[in-house]
């Protein structure tokens, strides 16, 4: 079926003729249909608008329309809810921004739109991206294909629990401290954080700014390479975004690894690292050597204290950005009789218990008297982490790590425990620090229950194309990623 192919394949068949854009897209439609009321990926979509996005595709297929300027046309992505897609809902997995409809695209699904992508749905998610498990969701929890009484990681489970159960070719999600590759690692797909300017953020409702950015879930790491390519680039509408050339990231797939450099980070291996997660990621190794790559030990000193600066710099700016939501204009608004009882009331309905617990948090760490002890402390010590690393990447090309340090969880084993849940994260969150670029590809599975377990290359600023060249080859001679989950219709 077409909706389980890459995008790579589904542009050769479409540019054949052997299948239409909208037999592609019906093909997801369909797939939806069957396993959507089991997984819950998608918050909405809006089918009509996907086909007719189809036969505008399928128009310019016919006139020999598919070129350079439109790598993607005819290709059905999907979009976690907090990315701006004009007419289409935006709410954040949050109550709080009731029926708002975008007014605007994002720039990052501007460019996919203009690259011929089809961009549907509304992609499930802890809300304003505070999680690890999108069970923090106004709107329900999403299961994982592989199994569906765990969770597909967060926040942007629903992105990678669509691309895994084959609802979409691809989907973009974001990344604030792990939240694009702790769910494509425990959902089976690909999934990359690209580094800090290199895709615009405009459009994209902020979490922490310093730390967020929008990448792609895909079904291989070429796939990756194609939707970094058409999303990146500088943009006047987004001042940190950097005006680095692009380059064709496809280009760098060339299998050959030869000589490079891989480094191995000895602080990661840490106590709660479970074995089949440690042996995979071993395995991974040895197989980056006998591909002809180096392995070389480094050290991050820093790498203990990434989780608590995390939370410290990661709240404060939650808790300036969501300061915005005063339910004065949009949304599930509750009055009062005066503003600020209008203020406090819409805002304990709207928000959920992490959120409010974020603001909290970000609240307290940038008051007078505990702002330079923690907020200011914490920028200092990011400071290291970002060096730990700029010194690394002075001897090897790019690092390798587990994605997490354990398979998926269960639904609610985590929930009642934020700081366990923060835990999850401890492989994922140096690397938004630190402002470079990560991906998590499959590396193997955890037995009884099958489930996926995710490998973590990091790459120096600007560095994707030579990461994503070392996880190509890697991909490429394992062939974990063409593992399907063992879905079954919903009853
Ligand atoms: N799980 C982390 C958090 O809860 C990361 C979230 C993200 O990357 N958006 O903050």
């Amino acid at each position: 079926m077409p909706n389980q192919l890459t995008i790579s394949e589904l542009t050769v068949k479409l540019a054949r003729r052997e299948v239409s854009a909208r037999e592609a897209t019906q093909a997801c439609l369909d797939q939806i249909a069957r396993v959507d009321p089991k997984i819950h990926a998608f918050i909405s979509h809006d089918a009509a608008d996907a086909l007719a996005q189809a036969d505008v595709a399928d128009q310019l297929l016919a006139q020999g329309g598919r070129d350079a300027n439109r790598p993607l046309l005819g290709i059905p992505v999907a979009v976690k809810d907090v990315l701006a897609v004009k007419g289409q809902p935006l709410n954040c997995g949050s109550k709080i921004l009731g029926k708002f409809i975008s007014p605007y695209d994002a720039t990052a699904i501007e460019k996919l739109k203009a690259a011929g992508a089809i961009v549907f749905g509304r992609l499930n998610m802890d809300e304003f991206a505070m999680g690890s498990s999108t069970e923090n969701s106004a709107f329900g929890l999403t299961r994982n294909p592989w199994d569906v009484t765990r969770i597909p990681g967060g926040s942007s489970g629903g992105s990678a629990a669509a691309v895994a159960a084959d609802e979409c070719l691809a989907s973009l999600g974001t990344d604030t401290g792990g939240s694009i590759r702790q769910p494509a690692a425990l959902c089976g797909c690909v999934g990359l954080k690209p580094t800090y300017g290199r895709i615009s953020r405009y459009g994209l409702v902020a979490f922490a700014s310093s730390l967020d950015q929008i990448g792609p879930f895909t079904k291989d790491v070429r796939d990756a390479a194609i939707l970094l390519g058409a999303m990146s680039g500088v943009d006047p509408r987004d001042s940190t975004s950097v005006p680095e050339p692009v380059p064709d990231y496809a280009a760098a797939l060339t299998g050959d690894i030869r000589g490079m450099k891989i480094g191995l980070p000895k602080e990661y291996l840490i106590g709660g690292l479970d074995p089949e997660v440690k042996a995979a990621v071993d395995a991974a190794v040895k197989k980056f050597a006998e591909l002809g790559a180096e392995i070389v030990e480094i050290s991050l000193p820093h790498t203990d204290y990434a989780v608590a600066v995390y939370y410290i710099i990661a709240t404060a700016e939650a808790s300036a950005n969501l300061a915005r939501f005063d339910g004065v204009r949009y949304g599930a608004r509750v009055e009062g009789n005066d503003p600020i009882e209008l203020y406090s009331r819409t805002r304990g309905a709207g928000f959920g218990e992490e959120v409010k617990r974020r603001i909290i948090l970000g609240t307290y760490v940038l008051s007078s008297g505990y702002h330079d002890a923690y907020y200011l402390h914490a920028q200092k010590v990011r400071t290291l982490i970002r060096n730990d690393f700029l010194k690394a990447f002075e001897t090897v090309d790019a690092i390798v790590t587990p994605t997490t340090p354990t398979a998926a969880f269960k639904i609610g084993e985590k929930s009642d425990d934020p700081l366990q849940m923060y835990l999850s994260d401890i492989f994922t969150i140096s690397c938004n620090l630190a402002g470079i670029c990560g991906v998590s590809l499959p590396c193997g599975f955890a037995k009884n229950p099958q489930l996926p377990i995710g490998l973590q290359l990091l790459g120096q600023p600007f560095g994707e194309a030579t990461m994503l060249k070392l996880a190509h080859a890697y991909e490429q001679s394992t062939g974990w990623h063409r593992a399907k989950p063992p879905l079954e219709p919903a009853a």
